[in-house]
This record gives C-alpha cells, structure tokens and sequence, in this order.
C-alpha cells in the first residue's frame, strides 16, 4: 500500500488549515473565562464533519473518553476537546471571515501540486458553477442574521442560504469547492438579502485572492439579466449562463431571424443527435441594446426520438470548433446540485440537519466547516491513494465515515498513515 504525499493527504492538509486557525482571533465568551482556545473549537468542529457525526452531542458523549481525546489530538491537532455547549457558545462568536483564509491556504496547496491543472477545460479557464441552496429554515428559531419569509396567514419562515460555488470539470466527479457566501441579512439592514448580492461578494473575494485564475462562471436561467451579466464583465470573467426563450424573446428572435446565425449538427456513436445554433454579437434585451452576449442553443435528440433543448448566452466568442465544448461546460453546471450540495445533503455530510443555531454566527461557521470538510475529501480523493484505496475497499462514502467514526472511537491511532492503513487492511482480509 502507498504513502501519504506529504500535503496532499489528510494529515498535510489538516496542518495547513491548523496552520491558518491559529490565526483566527480569539472572540472570547459570554459567560466564562477562556480556557480552551479558539483553534481548538474549530479543529473540533472539523472534525465532526470530517468524521461526519450526526450530531455534535454523539461526539460529545465520548469526550472524555481518552481514546478518542487521544485521537483529536493526534489526528485534528485538539489540545483541549471542548464539551458540546461551550463548542456552540464559542463557535457562535467566529466571525466567518476569518474561516475563508484556511480555504484559500488548501486551494493554494492543490494548485501547487499540479492538482488544478487537470481541472482546465477551455482556452486555459477553470469552470466554476455556482448555485444557492438553503442550509436552514425554520418556523420559531431564528437569529439576527435570519431571512424572513412573512407568509399571507401572518406567519413566518426564518432561514440561511448560501451562495455555494465549486470548481468542476465536465468529465469528472470530482469537484473543487470554493469558500461559500452565505445569505444572510446583514446588520441594519431592512431588505433580505439575496442570491446575486452573495454572488456579487463571492466574486469580490475571488477575485481578490485568486487575482489571476481564468475562469468560466456557469449559472442557470435566473442569471441571464443584463446587471448581472455587467457585473460579470466588470470581474474579468467569462460566464456562460442559462437563458430560456420564454425569458429572452428578443434575444431568440435574433438567434431566428439573424444571417449569421450558425447551424451545426452531428451524430455521435451512441446514437445521439446533436443540433446546435448560435449567434455572435446578439442585443441581450430591447432595454440594454448596448449589451451584447452570444447566444446558443442545444437540442439533443436521443436513440428513442426523445428531445432535450438547452440555450445559454456566454461571453466566449463561439465557432463550429468550440461550440461542443462550450455546451458541455454549460451543462456541468447541475455539478453543483449532484456533485456537491446532494453529496452533501446524502452522503454523510448531514447538511440540512440542523446541529444549532447560535445568536450570532453558528449556523453559518458550521456551513463553512462542512464546506471546508467537503473540500479536504475532495481534494484526498483526487490527490491521495491511500485515501482512494481507504473508499475503494469501502465501497460507498457512507460505508468509509462509519468505519471511520468507529475506529476514531474505540481505537488509539496515532497518525492518519496507521488509521487508513487500517481501514484498507480490515477490508482486504475480509474480502479475501
Ligand atoms: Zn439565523
């Protein structure tokens, strides 16, 4: 069996993202003296996702224990395990702004060892697709930072969302999250907050740490209007985003009517018919004739007869060369729905359960830590082969946490090299 690449695997990259805790101010408490640090809480925090405990309290029943103080301290880097209230009341005081560093740290580290290169699908860009998705709602617990739905009997719905974006490439599984903006009303303010706004930040603050990263951002329909579109162009980017008929007549009228619409086809050896037609230089909207996008459109005909239309507007000047691969890079958008936020909601990560609210931060810390957990096993899984072997042998996700979290808790470690090794040995016996 192989070796950890010495940053790459769990051990390196939980160093770099204790490396960037310790950074992390120390916001003190509500009620008593401080006496476990910060870094502590969050490398804790960490691992609860990374173990993927279902509830903060089931890791808090065996705290005591000292196998598993033991292994917080040998595999997460935990001097003092925090009890389950204290990790709530102090985590709830993090501002999450200083849990971004720890994402940029690892991202630099996969970037480093060639990780990224593989992830570049067109004209040397990276396609990142980015979607909401609703981490918490509730009708009683609520928190100043709550969006407010005011329903017609009076009643009312509280609740997080956040702007999640993740690298992806058409042909691969794998995706490589990004650190997420959450949706969340900010102090003083009388409007809820939404999507595009946490777009809007998201894309300040990756523009500002990934100042030379070329990028494809793909979206869905809601996305195609022109301040949007604008605000893209202003960060440098190229986009490719849904754009449906029935919200773009204007636009589809000129992809009908126009001389230098372009038509393609082929068909393909699984028996697929492949239509497509675009036009460059097109006037998104009557009310914005000086924005011009290219538009496109897609319609796949299946062995059976069966159609499928798709249609996007992008910013990529498009050719009979590149329009395949322009389409393919449009379609991974749903990458985020399958690949990140469904893993996350289904396979172990237990992204809806509701683990506490806080009253400042703790919804949104947590969401950062399963993201930031999220990240570490992508990144394992991409990188590492012990960690490949360790899911291989496993079979499913959820099948590797439970052996996981059960080994974490009745077996003393020592390192992660032993504690993976041990999970593929296990199986290897079994299965011979
Ligand atoms: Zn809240």
């Amino acid at each position: 069996m192989s070796t950890f690449r010495k940053q790459l695997s769990a051990p390196g990259l939980l160093s770099i993202v204790h490396n960037a805790f310790l950074k992390v101010p120390d916001p003190g408490t509500f009620t008593k003296n401080v006496t476990i640090s910060i870094t502590d809480h969050l490398m804790s925090g960490l691992a609860i996702f990374g173990l993927k405990c279902p509830s903060l309290l089931h890791y808090d029943k065996k705290r005591f224990d000292e196998t598993v103080a033991a292994n917080l301290r040998d595999l997460y880097h935990v001097t003092h395990p925090p009890c389950d209230t204290y990790l709530r009341e102090r985590l709830d005081l993090v501002d999450p702004v200083h849990i971004r560093p720890a994402f940029k740290k690892v991202f630099a580290t996969f970037q480093r060892g060639k990780g990224l290169e593989e992830f570049v699908y067109i004209d040397g860009c990276v396609v990142i697709s980015g979607d909401g998705t609703g981490q918490f709602s509730s009708g009683s617990v609520c928190c100043p930072h709550c969006c407010v739905k005011e329903h017609q009997n009076g009643k009312k719905t509280y609740y997080h969302q956040m702007f999640g974006a993740c690298i992806v490439h058409p042909e691969k599984k794998n995706v490589i999250p990004l650190c997420p903006e959450a949706i969340l009303n900010q102090d003083g303010a009388s409007k809820n907050d939404c999507e595009r706004n946490a777009c809007k930040r998201f894309l300040e603050h990756f523009r500002r740490e990934h100042p030379h990263l070329k990028a494809i951002l793909v979206e869905d329909g809601l996305s195609s209007t022109a301040p949007h579109i604008r605000m893209i162009n202003e960060f440098d980017l190229k986009y490719i985003l849904g754009a449906k008929p029935g919200d773009h007549q204007f636009l589809f009228e000129q992809l009908d009517a126009d001389d230098e619409t372009v038509y393609h086809d082929i068909k393909t050896a699984d028996g697929y018919y492949h239509q497509y037609r675009f036009l460059n230089g097109a006037v998104l909207n009557k009310s914005n004739p000086d924005l011009k996008v290219n538009a496109m459109e897609y319609r796949q005909t299946d062995p059976k007869g069966k159609e499928t239309t798709f249609s996007w507007v992008t910013n990529i000047s498009i050719s009979i060369d590149n329009v395949e691969k322009i389409v393919k890079a449009g379609r991974a958008r749903w990458k985020i729905e399958n690949e990140a936020f469904n893993t996350l909601k289904n396979l172990g990560y237990n992204f809806e359960h509701n683990y506490g609210h806080g009253k400042k931060y703790l919804s949104t810390v947590l969401c950062l830590l399963m993201m930031l957990g999220f990240l570490i096993d992508q990144v394992q899984e991409i990188c590492c082969s012990l960690f490949q072997q360790c899911k291989k042998f496993s079979g499913t996700y959820r099948d590797l946490w439970s052996t996981m979290r059960t080994l974490f808790h009745y077996v003393q470690l020592g390192n992660w090299e032993n504690f993976y090794m041990m999970i593929g040995k296990k199986k290897v016996l079994n299965s011979s």
